[in-house]
């Protein structure tokens, strides 16, 4: 379980400034991940007391910007963050509620698909979402 120090070692890591918020989000999205905004900043002020919703959104891109933070947005929700950064891991969502559960990559390093066609683009991710139902929804819908 990484420490404040680790969290204010990897925010100078990439040369930012380590202030309490920065260090409180990077936390929370390490606690929690594929956290939405609202949530994220909910468990930002258990620690901290009021932070603006602005000053936790500006966190969040600087954070995702200097990739401590990886950014994910399914169809049809909102944006998430998560710390688990650069392994070029996929996500499985569940079409009911929403769930989000990470998924080890199989075939390796990005962009581990090749397309069939790369219309002269140089590729360098490729993103893979899985559709289903949790084992909750799941269950709830078979019995
Ligand atoms: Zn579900
Ligand atoms: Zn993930």
């Amino acid at each position: 379980m990484p420490t404040t120090s680790d969290f204010e070692r990897m925010l100078r890591g990439v040369a930012l400034r380590v202030t309490r918020p920065r260090v409180a989000v990077l936390s929370a999205v390490h606690d929690h991940p594929h956290a939405d905004t609202d949530s994220i900043i909910g468990v930002v002020r258990e620690n901290l007391g009021e932070v603006s919703h602005q000053a936790v959104y500006d966190v969040l891109r600087a954070l995702t910007t200097a990739g401590l933070v990886r950014r994910i947005q399914p169809p049809g929700s909102v944006a998430r963050y998560e710390s688990r950064v650069g392994d070029n891991h996929h996500h499985v969502v569940c079409r009911s509620c929403g769930a989000i559960a990470d998924v080890d990559c199989v075939v390796g390093e990005a962009p581990c698909l090749a397309a069939s066609d790369d219309h002269g683009f140089v590729i360098d991710e490729a993103e893979i979402i899985y559709w289903g139902f949790c084992p909750t929804c799941s269950t709830a819908a078979s019995s």
